[in-house]
């Protein structure tokens, strides 16, 4: 049956890929700017599966997660607005919260804020966890090897919330739910029954575990993306460009155009984590730590050459005047 799943996953990834590339041609020959909102998903549908086959292979865990704190630099959050697993499921509860046409609720940009400052403080605490381990029974020697293992494989796994929200639906292990030998999981779902597996039972430990999932689909489906206003993965980028010497960090990046901004405020409705520095900035390179790349706004936005997805100095993506009918057929 695995097998099976396997042969048909891998003709999907193809085929998605194909298509991607397909859609990616048409979009740049014809002008649909506001269809990339389908390519995201298509991506992300694509990379899911990417991730499901990463998983059958015993990758160094240590490149995961060098992939997504120091790719960042140089691409920023791209894998959140393109890539992440749990964003796609995210996206596709809002996407049910629009067919069934209930209204998004938006979260005071304060709570927003803090929310965007306590993922440094969780990311924190999963890297202090390993370190206070290894000094509860420090070996006799500074042991960098340790305090790795400490990270990676320690009674806590750590490392595993970091990875938590690459977790596809069904996944290549045996996962915390089995129908017809195929294993379902779900992003922190094995972490939640990890960490409260210490306390609780086993009754209550799976209760728990239902109730996170009831939760962040209630939380999706009202708030878009709202586990990415705090998750501690999404913190990997890039303080660093603050600093002198890593302005050019992150080189793909959103620019703003300011004599071509009418201040429609567009771009701060449709931001689906709500950034507001699109809007608020007078111009130039958006270096807010909040934006995932997802370049929703530079879709909306209704002004040409307005809003640019800019890698180094290239444009890859720009914003059309999409309120005037397309000349373009
Ligand atoms: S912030 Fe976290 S959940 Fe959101 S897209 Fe990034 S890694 Fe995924
Ligand atoms: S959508 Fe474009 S024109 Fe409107 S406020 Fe944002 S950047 Fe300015
Ligand atoms: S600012 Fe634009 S690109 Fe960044 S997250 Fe918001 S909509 Fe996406």
């Amino acid at each position: 049956m695995m097998e099976l799943i396997g042969e048909i996953l891998k003709l999907m990834v193809l085929s998605g890929l194909a298509l991607a590339g397909v859609l990616v041609i048409l979009i740049w020959k014809k002008g649909l700017a506001t269809k990339v909102t389908y390519l995201r998903f298509l991506v992300q549908a694509v990379s899911m599966v990417a991730i499901f086959y990463l998983f059958t292979y015993p990758v160094w865990q240590l490149i995961i997660l060098i992939v997504i704190f120091v790719l960042p630099l140089f691409i920023g959050r791209f894998f959140c607005g393109w890539i992440c697993p749990f964003a796609l499921i995210m996206d596709a509860i809002t996407l049910i919260r629009k067919t069934v046409k209930v209204r998004y609720r938006l979260l005071p940009d304060k709570l927003n804020k803090f929310l965007h400052n306590l993922r440094y403080v969780l990311f924190l605490v999963f890297l202090i966890i390993p370190v206070a381990l290894y000094l509860l029974d420090p070996p006799s020697s500074f042991d960098t090897s340790f305090l790795l293992a400490m990270l990676l494989s320690g009674p806590f796994e750590p490392w595993r919330i970091l990875v938590g929200p690459l977790i596809p639906l069904i996944v290549p292990w045996e996962g915390p739910l089995a129908i017809s030998g195929v294993y379902f999981s779900y992003p922190y779902v094995q972490e939640v029954i990890l960490y409260s597996e210490v306390v609780f039972s086993e009754l209550i430990v799976n209760i728990i575990a239902w109730v996170f999932v009831g939760l962040t689909f209630v939380g999706s489906f009202f708030v878009r993306r709202v586990w990415c206003r705090f998750c501690p993965t999404g913190a990997s980028i890039a303080v660093v460009n603050r600093f002198k010497g890593f302005k050019w960090a992150p080189m793909l990046h959103i620019d703003k155009d300011e004599e071509k901004c009418t201040k429609c405020g567009i771009c701060k409705r449709v931001c689906p984590v709500q950034v507001t520095e699109v809007y608020d900035q007078k111009g130039g390179k958006i270096t807010t730590s909040m934006c995932t790349l997802c370049t929703r706004c530079v879709e909306m936005c209704p002004y040409e050459d307005c809003l640019k997805l800019k890698m180094g100095g290239k444009t890859v993506f720009k914003s059309r005047n999409w309120l005037e009918p397309s000349t373009i057929e």
